[in-house]
C-alpha cells in the first residue's frame, strides 16, 4: 500500500551570499511497511530532504503526496533526531508522556500502551530516573517511545545513532530496527553510514552530492528474513552491498 510520495522535489536555500541549491529532481515512493534509507555524503542535504518531509521546509518545485486517512490523535508521522532531545528536568516517564499530554490526549488507554512499550524495551525501571541517568542506546530507546506515543504511521529517523561511539552505535541501531519491526511501523532513515543503512533496510536510495539527487535505489533482502541487525552484518552478502554502495557514493 503505497504511503507517500515525493515527485521531482527541489529546494535551494537561499543566504545573503547567494543561493545553495541543495535538493533536486528527488522522487521516490514508500509502501507501508517499508523500511528505507537514505544515504548520502555529509551536507549533501539529507537532513534538507527530511525537512521537505516534515513540512518544515516547503519545496520550490515538485509535491509531496501522502496517502493516508488520519484517525482520532494519532500523528501521520514521528521524528526523531541526532540529539534525542529528552528534557533534563522530566523523568523518563514525563518525557515519553510530553506528546499526548502537550495533545490533550493522555487518557488511560495512551498511559497503558506507554506502560507497555517501556516494559517490552526494557525501560520500565528506569521510568523515574533523569535522561542523566541512562545510557546513550537507553536514551534513544527512550526517544523513541516518545516518538511512538503518538502513534504515528511513518517514523523518519535523522542519523538518530551517530552521537553514540561504535559499540554503542551497533547496539542502539540494533535496538531501534526490532522496536521498528515489532510495533509494524514504516521507517525512512537519513544517514551517511552505509552499514547502518543495509543492516535495517528493505530499501536503500543513494543521494548524490550537493545539490542531491537519487543516484542509485539498492533493493536488499535482508529484512524479513528474522535476522537481527547485527546478524545481517556478519552475511557475505553484507559486504557485496556495503562495496557497491560505497562505490556509487565515491563515484559521484
Ligand atoms: P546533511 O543532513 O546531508 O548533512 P543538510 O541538509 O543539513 O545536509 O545541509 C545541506 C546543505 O545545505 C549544506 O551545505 C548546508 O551547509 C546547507 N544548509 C543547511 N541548512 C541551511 C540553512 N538554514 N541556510 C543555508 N544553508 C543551509
Ligand atoms: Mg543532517
Amino acid at each position: 500500500m503505497l504511503l507517500l510520495e515525493c515527485n521531482d522535489l527541489s529546494f535551494s536555500y537561499h543566504t545573503h551570499t547567494g543561493e545553495i541549491p541543495v535538493i533536486k529532481s528527488v522522487s521516490f515512493r514508500i509502501q507501508k511497511g517499508e523500511f528505507v534509507s537514505i544515504v548520502g555524503p555529509s551536507g549533501c542535504g539529507k537532513s534538507t530532504l527530511l525537512g521537505l518531509l516534515t513540512g518544515i521546509l516547503s519545496p520550490e518545485e515538485g509535491e509531496i503526496k501522502i496517502h493516508y486517512k488520519q484517525e482520532g490523535t494519532q500523528s501521520f508521522y514521528g521524528y526523531m533526531l541526532q540529539q534525542d532531545h529528552l528534557l533534563e528536568w522530566y523523568d523518563i516517564w514525563d518525557n515519553v508522556c510530553l506528546g499526548p499530554k502537550i495533545n490533550h490526549c493522555l487518557d488511560t488507554d495512551c498511559k497503558e500502551y506507554l506502560h507497555t512499550l517501556l516494559t517490552r524495551y526494557q525501560l520500565d525501571a528506569f521510568a523515574h530516573k533523569k535522561p542523566s541517568q541512562l545510557s546513550g542506546g537507553m536514551r534513544q530507546r527512550a526517544a523513541l517511545i516518545r516518538t511512538l506515543a503518538m502513534k504515528p504511521e511513518l517514523l523518519y529517523l535523522d542519523e538518530p545513532f551517530s552521537a553514540l561511539d561504535y559499540q554503542n552505535r551497533l547496539n542502539a541501531a540494533d535496538d531501534i530496527g526490532k522496536i521498528i519491526q515489532k510495533e509494524g511501523k514504516t521507517a525512512v532513515l537519513v544517514t551517511h553510514d552505509i552499514g547502518e543503512a543495509i543492516s535495517l533496510s528493505s530499501r536503500v536510495l543513494v543521494l548524490s552530492r550537493r545539490p542531491s539527487t537519487i543516484i542509485k535505489e539498492f533493493v536488499l533482502p535482508f529484512q524479513n528474513t528474522g535476522l537481527s541487525s547485527l546478524e545481517i552484518r556478519n552475511l557475505p552478502d553484507f559486504s557485496t552491498y556495503f562495496n557497491l554502495i560505497w562505490k556509487e557514493l565515491n563515484t559521484t
